[in-house]
């Protein structure tokens, strides 16, 4: 293609709301352009790395079995009202009406719309298991569109959903989409991890979260550093042994703390370490109130608190709450004596601690010298964040953290849908069951920024060979010296023949220009047509490395599919 035929438009200043590098070098490089908040056109450069991502998702859909169809953005409301969704989803689910004043949502996800397709064309065992996938835009209208592609409230995603008769046919098909999600995020050139994530509410059990690593990660990975474990941060389990202390109890006492509020003051104030105190947060968990108490340097887990009391909602209480219920504000909380209302559950850290404070259920005043053996009842669980340095739940080396992009997820469904949709199939005596079902996306879009998070230097995008827009920038120097534009057009046309894809730079613009544009774009390799153009011979450059090299142009074929090969 010919850069003088195409809309490249880039830009010099580094857009003034544009926090991290992905959104700055495709916006600059005039890949993207935005159209409102989270709201994206590819333009023609961008639409091809697009593409390119698509064309291996797609490739490894196919290969795992799973065939393509497309399904509507525009979504009747009674669907979502079948699955109960239309109630639940809050609002990142963009509503309309028509002229008739009927409901429809944009869709954010598919689950829906295929479990309405299947139910009315699958009816037996003998058609299942089904594995049916789209590459289609979501619509959802995020809190806190952000980050360019990665969080945005138009954006594509790949969406798979497949059908069972038994929950080990599931599992197979899990595993398979699994090892093309693996396949899929290699070919990108991505560092990847594969984390356990939360099912949250929908009952399953397994699921995986395919992670990119970057520091602009809104997620936190808490892996091994000598096996391949992995977890969302929220879902590893602390299986740390702690030892009991043998300290001699000493006497409970009641201090007064006065404005002492934080672990931290509490600390300094008592003379001693954070991890010596009690934190005491109260959560209501659905409709019971719970205090929650942990080891002063451990933070709780939420998630896990949910898991505990099998619940739905889980947040902090009010201040008022605790007033009301303990006696006391936030600061000064404890497990003695606490309100007749409220259930008391601790992390197993605390059971082996001695002579500890907490907070004495009286604003301004503490316990020191509390045993929790002696002095308060709990019921024991894990219910803090596990931390660097932790054992490893799998028994193999140490906790460490690292920040990761969701670029995919895959997940067991089970029947939540089939059930309240009624998909349901006849078995081999005939009789009618749910569907089992299991769903897995990518964000498309998003990978394409987590790729830039990735690849990338001062000078602009570094893009792996198979995901570049092209494999060859073509520039010639100067448009106007005949020799070398002649030199230039053959080169052109000799790579397009042997289908090389080529970007060829011929504008009339300067050579500083010129070389500055090509190495934001970052295509993989750059042949610059220039002053020995005469000679025969031009200038090959690898983007990501920097080696050059001069070739004549006989051998340029060769030069241009070792590199390829070699990718
Ligand atoms: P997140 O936690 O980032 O909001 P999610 O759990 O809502 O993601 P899913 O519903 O599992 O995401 O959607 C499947 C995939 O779609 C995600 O793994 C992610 O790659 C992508 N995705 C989700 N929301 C967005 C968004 N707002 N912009 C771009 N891609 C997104
Ligand atoms: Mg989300």
């Amino acid at each position: 293609m010919k850069q003088s035929q195409m809309l490249i438009p880039t830009l010099r200043e580094v857009p003034a709301d544009a926090d991290i590098k992905s959104h700055q070098l495709l916006l600059r490089a005039g890949f993207i352009r935005q159209v409102a908040s989270g709201v994206y056109s590819f333009l023609p450069l961008g639409k091809k790395v697009l593409k390119k991502v698509e064309d291996i998702v797609r490739e490894e859909m196919d290969k795992a079995g799973a065939s393509e169809m497309l399904m509507p953005a525009l979504q009747p409301s009674e669907l979502w009202k079948e699955s109960g969704r239309w109630y639940t989803y809050g609002p990142e689910l963009m509503r309309m009406h028509d002229r008739h004043e009927r409901e429809f949502a944009l869709g954010a996800t598919h689950e829906e719309v295929i479990t309405g397709i299947v139910r009315d064309t699958v009816n037996s065992y003998k058609k299942l298991p089904l594995t049916l996938y789209q590459i289609q835009t979501k619509f959802r209208d995020e809190k806190r569109p952000r980050f360019g592609l990665l969080r945005g409230r138009e954006f594509v995603m790949k969406d798979a959903y497949s059908f069972h008769d038994s929950f080990d046919s599931l599992d197979e098909a899990y595993d398979r989409m699994y090892e093309a999600y693996a396949n899929i995020f290699r070919r990108c050139g991505l560092d990847f991890r594969a984390v356990i994530a939360d099912s949250g509410a929908m009952g399953g059990k397994d699921t995986h979260e395919f992670m990119a690593l970057s520091e602009v990660g809104e997620d936190t990975i808490a892996y091994s550093d000598q096996s391949n474990y992995a977890a969302n941060v929220e879902m590893a389990p602390v299986v740390t042994e702690y030892a009991q202390s043998t300290e001699p109890m000493k006497e409970l006492e009641k201090i007064e703390t006065p404005n002492q509020k934080t672990m931290e003051e509490v600390a300094q104030y008592l003379g001693h370490s954070v991890d010596q105190g009690l934190k005491a947060l109260m959560f209501k968990v659905d409709d019971k109130f719970v205090l929650v108490v942990t080891r002063g340097n451990h933070e709780v887990n939420d998630i896990k608190l949910k898991h505990l009391f099998d619940a739905s909602v889980v947040e902090l209480a009010t201040e008022e709450d605790t007033k009301t219920l303990m006696g006391a504000g936030f600061g000064s909380l404890g497990p003695i004596n606490p309100g007749k209302d409220v259930e008391v559950v601790a992390d197993n850290a605390v059971k082996y601690l001695r002579n500890v404070s907490c907070g004495a259920n009286e604003d301004g005043y503490h316990y020191i010298n509390v045993n929790p053996e002696r002095d308060f009842e709990a019921t024991y669980a894990d219910l803090r964040f596990i931390q660097e340095g932790d054992p490893s739940p799998d028994g193999q080396g140490k906790i460490q953290f690292a920040r990761g992009i969701e670029v995919g997820h895959v997940f067991k469904l089970g029947k939540f849908y089939s059930d309240k949709m009624d998909a349901s199939y006849l078995d081999q005596n005939g009789r009618s069951n749910s569907m089992i079902m299991g769903c897995y996306g990518i964000g498309v879009s998003r990978t394409v920024a987590a790729i830039v998070e990735q690849y990338h230097d001062d000078n602009g995008m570094t893009w792996p060979v198979q995901i570049a827009p092209y494999q060859v920038h073509l520039l010639a120097l100067n448009m106007k010296n005949e020799e070398q534009k002649q030199l230039a057009d053959e080169l052109y046309t000799q790579l397009q023949k042997a289908g090389v894809e080529v970007l060829y730079d011929d504008r009339k613009e300067r050579a500083g220009v010129k070389f500055a544009d090509s190495d934001l774009f970052g295509i993989p390799l750059r042949i610059t047509v220039g002053k020995r153009a005469g000679e025969g011979v031009v200038e090959v450059k690898e983007r990501s490395n920097g080696n050059q090299q001069e070739v004549e142009k006989e051998e340029i074929l060769q030069v241009v599919n070792q590199f390829l090969a070699s990718e």
